[in-house]
């Protein structure tokens, strides 16, 4: 996925995020303007303001705040109706949500209907920032600005948090890894190989036919006989499930 580092103005985000903090929310916000409107409303100083990305309707991504950096797009709290504020040291407040949460812009108004490349490319933004922070996809976790800021309907009358998760839960799935296996027993004489699953790797010995062999994980390496499984022994050593029981 590319993104445009655009960096914002230095007083409109904070560095880093203060101490026990990190990512645990994704804030979905509509911008109410071009990509360069808000690429500039960022980079002013006076509007104190910024997001981590911005998605254009086009489906380029803009960064402006990293990750780790605390981005200033959901910190004015009022009549919240998300259950995942944290609670503040008196009662009926809260601790800002920016220390906590990661906020995507997206080019556009209210009532715009996403076009196909901002709402897959949101939602492939969404997929990653959510797998690099573990946060869950679900919409406790991915919310709408609105839910924190009830005054404003951002982000927006027409799209919804599941169109986002939606797309996300409709990508094609990884291909499965292969199962653990834990012993495996070699059907033909069988060379134990040095360093990488590949018949160019050196050789550390050959196991006789039928003698079992503890394995840790099964990986894909060289094709023999169109077979691109191999075992790990988990010291450093492969050889090719080919010429195993498990093949
Ligand atoms: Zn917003």
């Amino acid at each position: 996925m590319t993104k445009t580092f655009i960096g914002c103005a230095p007083v409109n985000f904070r560095r880093g995020r203060p101490s026990g903090f990190q990512p645990e929310a994704i804030v979905i916000h509509i911008g109410e303007g071009s990509l360069r409107s808000i690429d500039q409303h960022f980079n002013d100083p006076g509007s104190r303001v910024s997001a981590h990305y911005c998605v254009s309707k086009a489906g380029d991504i803009h960064q402006y705040v990293d990750e780790k950096d605390t981005a200033f797009h959901a910190g004015n709290i009022d009549r919240p109706s998300w259950t995942g504020l944290k609670p503040g040291a008196t009662p009926g407040s809260f601790i800002n949500p920016n220390f906590y949460t990661i906020g995507i812009e997206h080019e556009g108004f209210a009532d715009d209907v996403w076009p196909d490349p901002q709402l897959a490319t949101s939602a492939a933004l969404v997929a990653e920032i959510a797998q690099r922070w573990k946060i869950p996809l679900d919409e406790d976790h991915v919310i709408r600005h609105h839910q924190i800021r009830f005054l404003k309907s951002c982000p927006g009358n027409v799209i919804k948090i599941s169109d986002i998760l939606g797309r996300i839960a409709a990508a094609p799935a990884a291909p499965a890894a292969p199962p653990a296996v834990t012993s495996v027993k070699t059907v033909s004489n069988l060379r134990l190989r040095r360093g990488a699953p590949s018949i160019s790797a050196p050789v550390v010995r050959t196991i006789p036919a039928q003698t079992t062999v503890e394995v840790s994980t099964a990986v894909l390496g060289d094709t023999v006989n169109g077979n691109n499984r191999w075992y790990s022994d988990g010291t450093g050593n492969f050889l090719w499930a080919g010429g195993t029981d498990q093949p």
